[in-house]
């Protein structure tokens, strides 16, 4: 989960009102955008991935986070541009508590409690890692392949379908903002952080 969906570094309180004026849909798309392989991509084929790969990631039954999943909290997150982080070897989320902090600490700024609750980052952080280990491991990666239907290859009356790049965070997402409740995207927050971090960037 990162941080790095960046709007521009404006004034905070304006970047708010801004930052929520987007779509979540929208969101997905610029993100997917922001990704080098999609490159020069149709922005209303990139909206129709968004909203597919979110649609999928809302549909995921709820499950439990996986037994064998270690969970490490760490610093460094905000540098990184990340919220938190999984690894496969061996299967560990890995949560920064300043990103999270900050992340909190924006949503009472900008006013967004009622989209994200108290502790809420911290829940979809977790719920958003797990999706990528059930996507890692489990069938659901060949269903998402289909619902985005991107076809790589046809031979005859045979498609290859093609992964789309991005589209696993983006369901990772949507899951996150199912299961845990969120009035918004996740991205949003993301977008918030990287605004938030832009000017300091900037130096
Ligand atoms: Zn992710």
């Amino acid at each position: 989960m990162t941080t790095r969906p960046a709007a521009a570094g404006t004034g905070l309180a304006a970047a708010g009102t801004g930052l929520a004026a987007v779509d979540d849909v929208e969101y997905g798309a610029r993100f997917l955008g922001s990704l080098s392989l999609h490159e020069g991509r149709d922005p209303a084929r990139l909206r129709q991935w968004a909203a597919a790969a979110a649609e999928f990631g809302a549909a995921l039954a709820p499950a439990a986070i996986p037994a064998p999943l270690r969970i490490v909290e760490s610093e460094g997150g905000l540098e990184r541009g990340l919220l938190a982080r999984y690894t496969s070897r061996p299967p560990t989320v890995e949560l920064y508590t300043d990103s999270l902090e900050a992340a909190e600490r924006l949503v009472t700024a900008h006013g967004w409690r009622k989209w994200f609750p108290a502790g809420s980052v911290r829940a979809a952080a977790l719920a958003h890692e797990a999706v990528h280990e059930r996507l890692h491991h489990g069938p659901e990666r060949a269903a998402l392949k289909k619902a985005l239907g991107h076809t790589a290859l046809r031979l005859g009356r045979f498609r290859v379908l093609a992964h789309v790049a991005g589209a696993e965070e983006l369901a990772a997402h949507a899951y996150a903002q199912s299961v845990c409740g969120l009035g918004r995207t996740p991205l949003l927050l993301s977008a918030a952080l990287a605004a938030s971090a832009a000017p300091a960037r900037e130096k």
